[in-house]
């Protein structure tokens, strides 16, 4: 069975390289979901023609702006112009379920009284123990990143494939079981050589590339620097509109 992933956002949270905010978008046979919706992935949606009525479920790593920031317009359109009657299930970090009311009351004030006509589930996932989201088997690991945005790497299995990801995070402990036996493991490379709390760089992916068991390897989040740096490292690296076919 074929699970195609597209990359419609590869970018940082600030647009370098004129990049969009990181939303991973899966099609399975059964289930389309997303991986982190940022405040541009709507956008990025419209721009590959892909309509977000046909998502199932918004899978959400951690609370920053580029990768749950969209999830208010996506439920503005959804609500107004898209007309969507399906459900929506939407899982995120703990504390995903009080954030996101919050999050689309300050960008469209007024709006909490918009009723959706289909339903919406929010979930708050604890980490390290599966989750059943819509059929997928979900399952998030600590990560280390900014403490307030409850930040997690994770894993995903949907029709027989396993899609990994870091999220936003430095190395942690975890990552070598988050990236096991993937056949799809996507790893933040926020930088090339310069280091920052909170994040990967490429030298961090290279010291631990023994313990990383993944069939393929695909870098995202990049930065300026390492955006400059990509054509002479030898990993794939994402690019807006990037498909992979698993
Ligand atoms: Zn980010
Ligand atoms: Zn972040």
């Amino acid at each position: 069975m074929t699970v195609k992933v597209t990359f419609a956002g590869s970018g940082d949270a600030f647009g370098s390289g004129g990049r969009l905010n990181t939303c991973i978008l899966v099609e399975a046979p059964d289930v389309c979901f997303a991986i982190d919706f940022g405040a541009s992935s709507l956008i990025a949606l419209n721009a590959l023609d892909i309509p977000h009525n046909k998502i199932d479920a918004i899978l959400l790593t951690h609370l920053h702006g580029d990768h749950c920031g969209g999830v208010s317009s996506l439920m503005m359109d959804a609500m107004l112009s898209a007309k969507r009657e399906t459900p929506l299930t939407i899982a995120g970090p703990v504390e995903t379920r009080a954030h996101l009311p919050k999050v689309q009351e300050a960008l469209f004030p007024g709006s909490h009284v918009m009723e959706p006509k289909f339903s919406v589930d929010v979930i708050d996932m604890d980490v390290l123990v599966p989750h059943d989201i819509r059929g997928l088997r979900v399952t998030t690991y600590p990560a280390i990143h900014t403490k307030a945005t409850k930040p997690t790497s994770m894993r995903v299995e949907v029709a027989g494939k396993v899609i990994a990801y870091t999220g936003d995070s430095a190395w942690t402990e975890h990552i070598p079981d988050v990236a096991r036996g993937a056949d799809l493991f996507i790893s933040e490379c926020y930088f090339h050589e310069k280091r920052v709390p909170f994040h990967m760089n490429y030298s961090d992916i290279k010291e631990h590339a023994q313990e990383l068991e993944a069939k393929r390897i695909v870098l995202t989040h990049m930065g300026s620097e390492m955006l400059d740096a990509q054509d002479r490292v030898e990993e794939e690296c994402a690019y807006d509109g990037m498909v992979i076919e698993l």
